[in-house]
């Protein structure tokens, strides 16, 4: 843990920091994983799963068989329960669904928006650490709701080369059935290539490591768009006299315990909650499963005493955490002042863990300080708006004149012309 007690101006720029990763080192690597899918297709995929998953696969793709005998491995509690969370998760992302609205500019021109659906989506869910089924739910729902036509998932095997059965279970209810037994750079190598097995996409989606997220930023360059870089998970935590400890600590650690490049950070005012917290965080690590790994997070993770909560809030700012929770007793105030953030949890009952599984938002969210210029998944990401109007010969004369003098100065006649033409 790296501890700082009021911490001088000058010094945030450095604490905002993310732990860094080789970079140049994983670039390379990415750049080979490309060309070993581009070559070899299946067989490099087949390789990898050797290689970096350490699972035998004798094909890539999951068999019908595999894909209906998931719900039968899968207790009927967990199922109702990812039931209830597509619900939720259905209800918020239908509610961003937007009417089409005719505005007429001028009398006689019409402009207007109309969304269609990206035909083609790759869906990446982590499993490298841990079986991720909920991102399937956070992807797969606004998906079908945008009218995707085409919807594909790729997720790692296990060392026995099965996908976890969640994720089928989920996927089959989303309505998803094809399913490839890849992850990491590869997986998003063969959507943006495609293989034998694996259809080329046109946009690819979902989180995951460092690996995934600079195979991600690579595919950009054969024309694929991405969601966002979505990778190693955050939470910053801001906290007053009257927030529980406990709590704070349980929320620092959920996200810790994602991986050991996950990074947390907790700002409070209050001395008492200082200490209790840093003290609930070394209880509660102890007990969790995923206790290395959420300790060699905290190793890198900030716990920060501040003069006052604006003062931490402009902090988180600068930070733009993938989640913030502020755990204040009276948060509306503060809410106006957050200008950066991916997700935000509001008093002391709003766990962030809600937001990952079944409040009904997004769990897919900018990390590394992406939050500064991207949103999270929405409706939205699945969509592109295309701009139609309509321009009758009375609307054309109103606004002609303008289109010639501007063309004229920009020195393009045809420009011109096109409107002169009709208008003679
Ligand atoms: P993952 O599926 O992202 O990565 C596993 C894959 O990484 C493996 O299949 C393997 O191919 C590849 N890999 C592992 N070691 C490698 C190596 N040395 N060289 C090349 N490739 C290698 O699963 P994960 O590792 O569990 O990571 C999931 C990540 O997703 C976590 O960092 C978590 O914090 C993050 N996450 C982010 C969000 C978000 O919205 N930002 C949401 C959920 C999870």
């Amino acid at each position: 843990m790296k501890i700082y007690k009021y911490p001088e101006r000058k010094i945030w720029q450095n604490l905002v920091q993310r732990p860094a990763f080789e970079r140049e080192e994983i670039s390379g690597l990415i750049a080979e994983i490309f060309e070993s899918v581009e070559k070899d297709g299946d067989r490099a995929l087949i390789e990898f799963n050797k290689k970096f998953d350490k699972a035998i696969t004798s094909q890539i793709t999951v068999s019908e068989t595999e894909l209906d005998n998931a719900a039968n491995e899968i207790s009927e509690d967990l199922k109702e329960a990812i039931q209830q969370a597509k619900e939720n998760i259905s209800k918020f992302h239908a509610a961003q669904i937007t009417e089409t609205g005719k505005i007429e500019t001028v009398k006689g021109v019409t402009c207007w928006r109309e969304n269609r659906a990206v035909e083609k989506v790759g869906i990446y869910i982590p499993g490298g650490t841990a079986p991720l089924f909920s991102t399937v739910l956070m992807l797969a729902v606004p998906a079908n709701l945008a009218g995707c036509q085409e919807i594909i998932l790729c997720t790692p095997p296990d060392s026995s080369g099965n996908i976890n059965p969640a994720i089928l279970f989920t996927a089959k209810l989303c309505g998803i059935t094809k399913i490839f037994k890849t992850g990491g750079a590869q997986a998003i190598a063969a959507m943006t290539l495609g293989t034998e097995s694996i259809p080329k996409m046109y946009k690819i989606f979902g989180p995951g490591n460092q690996y995934v997220v600079a195979a991600k930023e690579y595919a950009q360059r054969y024309g694929v768009a991405i969601d966002m870089p979505a990778g190693p998970s955050e939470v910053l935590v801001i906290a007053d006299s009257r927030a529980v400890p406990e709590f704070c600590a349980a929320d620092l650690l959920s996200q810790a315990e994602h991986g050991s490049d996950s990074q947390v950070v907790f700002i409070t005012t209050d001395f008492k909650i200082f200490t209790e917290t840093i003290e609930a965080v070394k209880n509660q690590v102890k007990k969790l499963p995923r206790n290395e790994m959420a300790s060699l997070a905290l190793a890198h993770s900030l716990f920060i005493l501040a003069n006052s909560i604006d003062e931490a809030l402009e902090f988180s700012n600068l930070y733009a955490p993938e989640h913030l929770i502020l755990a204040l007793e009276d948060f509306d105030p503060y809410i106006s002042m957050i200008s950066n953030a991916g997700s935000v949890f509001l008093g002391n009952y709003s766990c962030e863990s809600a937001g990952d599984y079944a409040s009904g938002t997004n769990h897919t969210l900018p990390t590394n300080a992406y939050a500064r210029n991207y949103s999270g998944v929405s409706l939205d990401s699945f969509v592109k708006k295309i701009t139609f109007q309509h321009l009758s010969k009375e609307g054309l004369k109103k606004i002609g004149k303008t289109i010639e003098i501007m063309a004229e100065a920009e020195g393009l006649i045809a420009h011109k012309n096109a409107v002169s033409i009709r208008l003679k």
